[in-house]
């Protein structure tokens, strides 16, 4: 499936990178404002030294005059790492600021001839925003209502609401990899997926968010021309590279033989990938293990933590506590 982003994406980031440089241009300008407005006597030295340094440059080697002109430029020197010292000015102070240095926040690693991360980064975050995933009014942590799950029993000894704490205390500090949140209807997965959404956009990664009825019926319609639109494929593309894909109740599409090849191309490319996905589903491992094949049970079993609410719908109980 497509995984190119519309020009204008493109253009953005490379607007971003433009003003990512100014800005550290005028910090590094700054910077220097600043230490020969605390120094004065610093700006005179740099002059002296640069003139001696012509002196020996363009000199005869090993001349009395170009032998003083080299002891100058010690003097100097010292001179000015004394002042740099007394005003607590570091001895970079010149130096040019980077966001990326990998990159010298241009987008490209001339070294390796390709495009930076951080460049793929921001691409990922515009599309992100543009697709209307960064507007989504997401839920945090702490209306995470534990009182809501009751202390009855519901396996290997553990109360519901202890396997809610557990499932709350796991995710609270997710930070990557990938999840399986099962349970019945209204226990709380999606609202636990959109608290680890809320989280990973407030760390300025880009997520995307489908029902799986949605992500099909996108894929289907761009797969079979019906929807070819920039904004269409947008979203496709990040189905494949978000930093965080959540699949919203998995088993609630319309099972084909294309859906099934189509999420195991999403599963297996984005483990390939270590991106990292959230599926939420009201199945359990062994109705996956049914009802898909087992190249994606497989991968889902060997590569998913698992994570079940157990308890009866809690909506009815006002989830939403504000
Ligand atoms: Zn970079």
């Amino acid at each position: 499936m497509a995984r190119r982003y519309p020009e204008d994406v493109i253009y953005q980031a490379m607007n971003m990178l433009n003003k990512r440089r100014r800005l550290n241009e005028e910090t590094r300008q700054r910077r220097i404002d600043e230490a020969f407005s605390k120094a004065p006597r610093l700006r005179e030295i740099q002059a002296e030294i640069r003139k001696n340094q012509a002196f020996v440059m363009n000199g005869k080697p090993g001349s009395k005059a170009g032998i003083s002109a080299e002891k100058e430029i010690l003097k100097l020197r010292a001179e000015r790492d004394d002042l740099l010292k007394k005003h607590r000015i570091p001895k970079d102070f010149q130096a040019p600021v980077y966001t990326c240095e990998k990159c010298r926040d241009t987008g490209i690693v001339y070294m390796e001839n390709e495009y930076c991360s951080c460049r793929n980064e921001l691409i990922l975050q515009i599309a992100a925003r543009n697709s209307g995933f960064a507007d989504m009014d997401l839920p945090s942590f702490e209306q995470f209502d534990l009182s809501l799950y009751d202390d009855e029993i519901a396996t290997l000894g553990k109360t519901r609401r202890q396997f809610a704490a557990a499932i709350l205390k796991y995710c609270k500090t997710f930070k990557g990899g990938n999840i399986l949140l099962c349970g019945g209807v209204g226990l709380g997965k999606t609202f636990t997926a959109e608290c680890v959404a809320n989280n990973f956009m407030k760390m300025g990664k880009a997520v995307c968010y489908l029902s799986s009825t949605r992500m099909f019926l996108m894929l289907d319609e761009y797969k079979f021309g019906q929807d070819t639109s920039q904004t269409n494929r947008q979203k496709i593309a990040l189905i494949y590279d978000s930093d965080l894909l959540i699949i919203d109740d998995l088993g609630a599409e319309f099972r084909s033989s294309f859906t099934e090849s189509m999420l195991f191309d999403i599963i297996n490319t984005r483990l390939m990938e270590r991106k990292n996905t959230i599926i939420s589903t009201n199945l359990d491992m062994d109705e996956i293990r049914e009802l898909y094949s087992p190249r994606i049970s497989s991968r889902i079993a060997g590569n998913y933590k698992c994570l079940t609410f157990y308890g009866d719908d809690i909506r009815t109980k006002k989830f939403h506590k504000k």
